[in-house]
């Protein structure tokens, strides 16, 4: 069995449905982490993205940071996360605002202007992508920096919540491992 069909499965038989389109996979991914199956996501990433000259690996705290570390290690590349407070002892940052959809707030994020710079070529990490807002967030500070987009990559994309649509649409080479096509009536549907 392949470790995506692994993934896949553990998904239909650990996860959660919540009110709102919300999938919780608190039991492997975002709370209790199987670290087995998080070096193979970042291997798989490794592999999708191996031609994507990324020199970078951009993620967003707190679940995003398992699949980029795996997937850094695969590559022997450096991950930077985005911190979601800007910490006193951070100097100069990028700083921008995401809107989370299941904690239904603004968030201000940052990274510090000493880890990304305009030669840098990066790949963007995320656990999930619905909306596309926390992407959005972490495209507006790749370019403040100048830098380049080299792709997006996400463990679960929840297709029927757009994000996918809009990257897709804005040209970005975009990869997820599972897409989830449907929540309705608590039911998880994938493709
Ligand atoms: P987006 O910004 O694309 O709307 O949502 C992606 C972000 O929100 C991810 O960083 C993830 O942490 C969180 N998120 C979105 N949808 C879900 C979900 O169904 N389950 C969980 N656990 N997190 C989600």
């Amino acid at each position: 069995m392949t470790e995506l069909t692994i993934l896949k499965e553990r998904v239909l038989r650990d996860g959660k449905c919540l009110p709102g389109g919300i999938l919780k996979v608190d039991g492997f991914i975002n709370h209790q982490m199987d670290p087995q199956l998080m070096m193979a996501i970042g291997q798989h990433f490794a592999q999708l993205f191996k031609d994507s000259g990324a020199n970078k690996i951009l993620t967003i705290e707190a679940s995003g940071i398992a699949p980029a570390i795996t997937m850094g290690l695969a590559m022997n590349l450096p991950v930077v996360y985005v911190k979601k407070k800007k910490p006193s002892t951070m100097g100069s940052a990028y700083v921008t605002s995401v809107h989370s959809f299941t904690k239904d707030r603004d968030y201000t994020v940052s990274v510090s202007r000493e880890f990304l710079s305009p030669s840098d070529r990066v790949v963007i990490i995320d656990d999930f992508l619905a909306f596309g807002n926390a992407a959005r967030g972490m495209i507006d500070l790749i370019q403040q920096a100048g830098a380049q987009i080299m792709g997006l990559g996400f463990v679960i994309e929840k297709t029927f919540q757009e994000g996918g649509k809009w990257l897709r649409e804005q040209g970005y080479h975009v990869e997820s491992l599972v897409q989830v096509t449907s929540l309705d009536n608590c039911e998880i549907k994938l493709l």
